[in-house]
Order: structure tokens, then C-alpha cells, then sequence
């Protein structure tokens, strides 16, 4: 099993992500994805949207703003129930998540049930609490010219949130989508964006960040219909976490998360589970909202938010059920699923290898002249690399150190192919191919390529 800090190291070194801010000393609980990271985030976000919207016929995409009107988290409960609870310990005044910090406790836990946990300050080490608060974790800001000097209540009038979920982007959307699509109930709309969430101890890397993306799909199907839907969105979340991003089925565990742990709008939540290097974390959740939100937002906007069937007639009020996942939760999974650290075949050292599918792995290729200071060989690879760059697109080029030094580069950063240009290439057309997991090269024709 690797460890999380090998994995933030090889992300830092190698490009993929740095803390957020950085060269001011980093900024808590946000991070940057560098040049190697946007591409593996990007595949994995396009490998989403294609797995789960372009070849459906069911499916339909929405991006919706991120500053919405506030009326639609009063609508959805945000504003009175997406809190955490807050406990200050009256000794060093850090505060805590009370659930993070305590065993066998829940979001729900009260000052009480806190107190007999006895805990103690993870930073002071005693034991002098305060009284457990609701913290709500929405981002706060204002809309428009409200300058520093105006009142509490100008400035209340315009306050504005930053979307603390992807989801109400879609719901908000429904009647737009029903009524210029048409679509054949059970259909889903499905958003990718950012969403943001005031952590009170950001940690564990980039599994509980203050800014995240999301990739959500809220499916609409007739209320006598959940179950079977909700099944077929399970099997066929776990089909896109395993065939398309390589997980291992033994490392995903589905939670059905009991009634007074599920979120205030659900009915049945399964979280899929997997072991992340530093324990078992939710990777993605699985809810049967029901018309929670639908009949919500119609009592808040006055507006019917019914579907009327086009075969059988009827009018209802769809259900929902919404698959959820954070990229960056999905991001570290893959890469620590593909983080393998092994023995060099016949030789007293390792190799440190990204084993990414070769769809997600962010070059395919990598392309170098044997030496960099033959100007005919790196002549010859050039061409080949411009070949292989109009064809693949993701090929990257590497004439620096020696061979074995770039080769242990591209295995970092999981390039699954490694084509080299030597003296008989310029001879007889063929270059060396080298395997990433095997290591073993063989001689091909560049037109094979
Ligand atoms: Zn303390």
C-alpha cells in the first residue's frame, strides 16, 4: 500500500498539483492543478461526460451560472440545514468539526453527546470545550455595489452565495429542458462546474477542499419506478468507476447510509467507499432525492413543476435519483490506484510507475532521439514526433538526460509508450517502442506506430 504523502510529493514534483497559492505560502483547503493535472482532470472529466451523457440517448447536458438567485437555497434547505457542528475549545480557541474529532459521533451530535465523548484538543491537548454551534458551510458574498461602510441590512439584501452543489444548477433547469427538449421520461441532465464548501479543517489533500468540481446527474423517473432506476444508476456508476477508470472493484465498498446519517433530502443513499492510501473515504454518493427538490422549487417560484407523460397522459411531479462525484475525489482514486512502486526487472532498484489507463494517461506517447547531440537523429525523431502528434494529439517530446533518466520521467507521469530514434532507424525505418508496465521494448515500423 502506498502512502498519501508519496502521492502529494510525485503530484508536486512531477506537475499535477500544487497547493493552492503557493508562492504566498498556499492558501487552506485549495489547490492548483499544474500542466500534467489538467490533462488527467480533463480526460477523466470528458471520459464522464462521454460515458454518462454523449452516447446515451436519455441524457442531456446543462452549465448553469454559479451565482444563482439565493431564493434557490432557501428553496433546497441550504441555508437552514447545510451546516456542520462547530466546537471551540475554550483553552487555544482552534475550532473543529465536532464529528471529525470524536469517535461515534455524527454531523447530528449535540453538546452533550459531545462532552461524554471526552475528547480531547488535537492542538492544546485539554479538555474545556464550548458549546457545539451549526456552521454553515455556505460561501457568502455580495452581489453588486455594496461598499464596506453600508449597513447590515443593505448588505443582507444583496448577499449572494457561491453554489455549495452543482445540483440546484440543474434543477432550477428542468422546466427550461422539458419544455425545449421534450424528453421521454426517464431522462436525466447532467452538469459538470465548480462548487464550493467552507470546510471548517480542510484536509487529507484534495478530499476535503474548500473549491471543488463536481460531476452530478440528476435521472427523472416516474415515483414507482425508483427502485429499479436507482439500481441501474449503481451498476452502471461502478461500470464507469472500474472499465473506464481502471479501479479496482475490491477497493470500492457501497455504504447504504442510514436513515439519520443520509443528507436532509434523501431517501436511500448508498456511498461508494474506496481505500484512498490514508483509509477508506466517500469517492461518490448515490441519492434517491425523491420530489424534494422539484416540489420545493414549486412552492418557492409559484411555477408547476410537472411532467405530463406523452403516451399514458399522466401528469406528476418526477422523482430523482442523482448520481454525485467530486473530480478531485476521482482524481486521487485513479491515481493511487495506478501508483505502483516495483523492483526493476534484474537489477537492486525500483521504479516508480503511474499504471493509468492509457485513455486517462495524460501523453500516449513520448518521443526522443537516442542522442540529443546527433543533429541527424534528432532530425529523424522530430518527424516522427510531429507523425505521432497529428495522429494522437497527447505525444510529448523528451531529449534530456539519458535514456533511462527520461524513461523513468515518463513512467512518473504514466506515459504507457516510449518511442526512441537510434542509428538504425535512419537505416531501416524502425524504432524502439517501450512498454511502461512491462518495460519491454521492441522494434516496429514507424508507419505501425
Ligand atoms: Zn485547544
Amino acid at each position: 500500500m502506498n502512502n498519501l504523502e508519496d502521492i502529494v510529493s510525485l503530484c508536486k514534483r512531477r506537475g499535477f498539483i500544487f497547493p493552492g497559492s503557493d508562492i504566498y505560502g498556499g492558501f487552506a483547503g485549495t489547490w492548483d492543478f499544474g500542466p500534467l493535472g489538467v490533462m488527467l482532470k480533463k480526460n477523466l472529466m470528458d471520459a464522464w461526460w462521454h460515458f454518462f451523457v454523449e452516447t446515451r440517448d436519455d441524457m442531456y447536458g446543462v452549465d448553469a451560472a454559479i451565482l444563482m438567485n439565493p431564493r434557490t437555497w432557501d428553496a433546497s434547505g441550504h441555508t437552514a440545514t447545510f451546516a456542520d457542528p462547530l466546537v471551540e475549545c475554550k483553552e487555544c480557541k482552534s475550532r473543529f468539526r465536532a464529528d471529525k474529532i470524536a469517535d461515534g459521533i455524527t454531523e447530528s451530535v449535540t453538546t452533550e453527546e459531545f462532552l461524554n465523548t471526552h475528547t480531547k484538543c488535537p492542538v492544546c491537548g485539554k479538555e474545556n470545550w464550548g458549546p457545539i454551534r451549526k456552521f454553515n458551510m455556505m460561501f457568502t458574498t455580495h452581489v453588486g455595489a455594496v461598499l464596506p461602510d453600508d449597513d447590515a441590512e443593505i448588505a443582507a439584501k444583496n448577499i449572494a452565495y457561491l453554489r455549495p452543489e452543482t445540483a440546484q444548477g440543474i434543477f432550477t433547469n428542468f422546466k427550461n429542458v422539458v419544455d425545449t427538449i421534450y424528453p421521454s421520461i426517464p431522462f436525466g441532465i447532467a452538469q459538470q462546474g465548480k462548487s464550493f464548501r467552507n470546510e471548517i479543517s480542510p484536509r487529507d489533500f484534495i478530499l476535503r477542499d474548500r473549491e471543488c468540481s463536481q460531476m452530478e446527474i440528476e435521472y427523472f423517473v416516474h415515483p414507482d419506478t425508483w427502485e429499479e432506476n436507482f439500481d441501474k444508476m449503481l451498476k452502471l456508476n461502478h461500470e464507469f468507476l472500474e472499465s473506464i477508470c481502471g479501479l479496482s472493484h475490491d477497493k470500492i465498498h457501497d455504504y447504504d447510509v442510514p436513515a439519520e446519517d443520509r443528507a436532509h433530502y434523501s431517501k436511500r443513499t448508498i456511498d461508494f467507499m474506496y481505500e484512498y492510501p490514508n483509509g477508506e473515504e466517500e469517492l461518490m454518493g448515490l441519492a434517491y432525492r425523491t420530489d424534494f427538490d422539484l416540489s420545493n422549487i414549486a412552492r418557492e417560484s409559484g411555477k408547476s413543476m410537472e411532467y405530463r407523460d406523452k403516451n399514458t397522459g399522466e401528469t406528476f411531479v418526477p422523482h430523482v435519483i442523482e448520481p454525485s462525484i467530486g473530480v478531485e475525489r476521482l482524481f486521487l482514486a485513479v491515481l493511487s490506484s495506478a501508483y505502483v512502486v516495483e523492483q526493476v526487472d534484474g537489477k537492486d532498484e525500483t521504479r516508480t510507475v503511474l499504471k493509468l489507463p492509457t485513455n486517462l494517461a495524460p501523453y500516449k506517447f513520448c518521443v526522443s532521439p537516442l542522442l540529443k547531440n546527433k543533429p541527424e537523429l534528432v532530425a529523424k525523431a522530430r518527424e516522427v514526433y510531429d507523425l505521432l502528434k497529428q495522429k494522437y494529439t497527447f505525444v510529448t517530446w523528451d531529449d534530456s538526460g539519458n535514456i533511462g533518466k527520461r524513461y523513468r520521467k515518463q513512467d512518473e507521469i504514466g506515459t504507457p509508450k516510449c518511442v526512441v530514434i537510434d542509428f538504425d532507424t535512419l537505416e531501416d525505418g524502425t524504432v524502439t517502442v517501450r512498454d511502461r508496465d512491462t518495460t519491454k521494448q521492441v522494434r516496429i515500423k514507424i508507419e505501425e506506430l
